[in-house]
């Protein structure tokens, strides 16, 4: 099925923190394209900003400048009830930190009903944890509790208890930051299926490259922006790199170019009858 319809739109996006008289940019200028029903990663270096972007798109925090939209939503000037509404309804989020994501003192199903319970929806909700522990295969430790669970296990619940209000969109943040490789594997095999099982769009931030064959498209962060797009056509498929000109008109060559072009001093684009030159600009 090709994914067509725009879900998550960014452009030009901002955050500021000031820390005393300082300020930190942690996002320069963001812009993201997300289709609904997509499972895809954005990847970067630790302080790149994911976390900073993902948490505006899961209206935790807000942008200094730019806009963004998820599905009906302008995440730019909501009123608190809606922020509210938003945050039970459209996305469900999962921490890298696991014991974050889940209460100690209820076991599996209670952590997965918590979400039905306190947004008062009036759906069946004992249908709706079934649903889950079917979709993620965890029926057979559905009375045991937090602490009496893998790490991996945790994750998977926290995946149910995101997923508890039927929300359109998951996002996860290095959610197998805690896990090693194999662990992590399953819990990315898990959001695969829930991507599938429920059409749920989800993305996830890490930074481990390797995440590419897990899902459909990766883009990937540099200093608080999305550099290169890299698209898989399919799992294991072919990749193309595009350049990137951002809203603002910066063009964004991919890493791999950047590299094979030695340029190492400053160079100017030169737009003669249609036809691109590369001539030597002043030195830095
Ligand atoms: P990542 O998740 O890619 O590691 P972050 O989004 O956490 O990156 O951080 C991006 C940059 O913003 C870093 O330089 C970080 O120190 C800074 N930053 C993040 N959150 C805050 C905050 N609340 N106050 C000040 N600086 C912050
Ligand atoms: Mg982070």
């Amino acid at each position: 099925m090709v994914k067509e319809e725009k879900y998550i739109t960014c452009k030009g996006l901002y955050k500021i923190f000031k820390v005393s008289d300082l300020e930190v940019v942690a996002l320069r200028g963001v812009e993201l394209e997300v289709k609904r029903g997509e499972i895809s990663a954005i990847v970067g270096a630790s302080g790149s900003g994911k976390s900073t972007l993902l948490n505006i798109l899961a209206g935790y925090d807000f942008p200094s400048a730019g806009t963004v939209e998820v599905g009906e939503y302008n995440l730019i000037g909501m009123k608190k009830k809606e922020i509210i509404k938003y945050r039970r309804n459209e996305v469900g989020f999962i921490w890298q930190q696991t014991s974050k994501n889940l209460l100690p003192y209820l076991n599996v199903r209670e952590n997965i009903e918590l979400p039905m319970l306190i947004s008062g929806t009036d759906k069946d909700k004992s249908k709706r944890v079934d649903e889950i522990l079917v979709a993620l295969d965890l029926n057979e430790i559905s009375k045991r509790y937090p602490k009496d669970l893998s790490g991996g296990e945790q994750q998977k619940v926290a995946i149910g208890v995101a997923l508890s209000n039927s929300p359109s969109l998951l996002l996860a943040d290095e959610p197998t930051g805690e896990l090693d490789d194999s662990t992590g594997k399953i819990v990315l095999e898990s959001l695969k299926k829930v991507n599938q099982t429920f059409g749920t769009t989800v993305l996830i931030v890490t930074h481990d490259p390797g995440i590419k064959t897990d899902v459909e498209r990766v883009v990937s962060m540099r200093d608080g922006r999305t550099a290169t797009e890299v698209i898989y056509e399919d799992l294991e498929g072919k990749e193309d790199e595009y350049s990137i000109i951002d809203s603002f008109g910066e063009i964004q060559l991919p890493q791999e170019a950047l590299e094979k072009s030695k340029i190492k001093n400053r160079v100017q684009l030169k737009v003669s009858k249609g036809i691109i030159n590369l001539e030597k600009g002043s030195d830095e």
